[in-house]
């Protein structure tokens, strides 16, 4: 059934996917964004509205108008490292704008949400792969403001009898659109998959590793990578799962299959064929170590199926989309 769908940050690099399956889903579509890192042409379906979160009047009036049956909300600050550095600016943007966000959908009667939490909220885990009942403790503020926001839906989906939401707890989210129209594509790259592809186009003189003194098979970092496109259709399935049920909800979202930051250096320089520069530097600040999701509850819960669970197509179609680029 064709729903109203508002999706804030959805000229960005997660938004903008979801958009595009919205769109071929045959929902109506109203993207609101501030563009400060997502770019008007990668909304494919739907209207944009530019405008910033913390205008609350402007957001008041485009809930108003539009009259969204859903909020899917992916406006966020996103970088673990930069938010170690301006921990304000993360609880302003992740925190204080979702805060905003809620009182005016209670206020509005909307009362389907999906949120774009992340498994920077669990800190350092005990057990990996990691469960959603894994204690949340994290260790950066990037990870602090998306748990904030988790305990303000919990305690408002208990208060608000009508009020439901999903969580999706994404893990390294990488890739692009197969047909090549949108993908990752920021004023600064930090996320690895992206700055190792930049080394290789030649953008970046060098790929620096972060760290190779941590305790894990190689001394680097341990991820999860999920394209971009399976983590599209979770929220979609997450969205009907809403419209169905009168049930809140938090789930992992990955393949369950960690690489080391050196295994995806290797994998990005088999896909390109092309040998980088690469140097070894120290940690970098608010890093974990290793973060695995055991995202069985979503594959049950969902029927979820991960159809591009291959880190050589995750790195191959977000290398076509890097070329595309320069
Ligand atoms: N990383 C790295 N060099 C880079 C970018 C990232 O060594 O140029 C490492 C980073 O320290 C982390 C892993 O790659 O261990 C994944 O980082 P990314 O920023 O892609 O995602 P995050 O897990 O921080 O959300």
């Amino acid at each position: 059934m064709q729903k109203r769908v508002l999706v804030t940050g959805g000229a960005g690099y997660i938004g903008s996917h979801v958009v595009k399956a919205l769109g071929e889903k045959g929902h109506e579509i109203l993207v609101y964004d501030n563009l400060s890192t997502g770019h008007r042409e990668s909304v494919l379906y739907g209207e944009l509205v530019v405008g910033d979160l913390c205008n609350t009047e402007n957001l008041a009036k485009v809930l108003k108008d539009f009259k969204p049956d859903a909020v899917m909300h992916f406006a966020a600050s996103i970088q673990v490292n930069e938010s170690v550095k301006k921990p304000l600016k993360y609880y302003i943007n992740n925190t204080v704008n979702t805060l905003n966000l809620l009182d005016l959908l209670v206020k509005n009667s909307i009362n389907d949400f999906v949120f774009s939490s992340t498994a920077a909220v669990y800190g350092m885990p005990d057990k990996i792969p990691v469960k959603e009942s894994s204690p949340l403790i994290p260790i950066n503020p990037y990870g602090s403001s998306k748990m904030m926001v988790e305990y303000m839906l919990k305690e408002l989906s208990y208060a608000e009898k009508n009020f439901n939401y999903i969580s999706l707890r994404y893990f390294n989210v990488a890739g692009a659109d197969e047909r090549g129209r949108i993908g990752q594509k920021y004023k600064e790259a930090t996320h690895l998959i992206t700055c190792a592809l930049k080394a290789a186009v030649g953008e970046f003189n060098r790929l620096e590793i972060y760290g190779t003194d941590y305790d894990t098979p190689d001394g680097t970092c341990i991820r999860d990578y999920i394209h971009v496109n399976d983590l599209s259709d979770a929220h979609i399935l997450a969205l009907e799962y809403l419209f169905e049920k009168d049930i809140s909800d938090v789930f992992n979202i990955g393949y369950g299959c960690g690489y080391s930051v050196r295994e995806v250096v290797q994998a990005v320089k088999e896909v390109t064929g092309i040998d980088f520069p690469v140097c070894e530097i120290g940690r970098r600040e608010g890093d974990s170590p290793v973060l695995v999701a055991d995202s069985s509850k979503i594959k049950e819960k969902f029927s979820w199926k991960p159809k591009y669970d291959n880190l050589s197509y995750i790195i191959d179609t977000a290398w076509k989309w890097e070329k595309k680029l320069h």
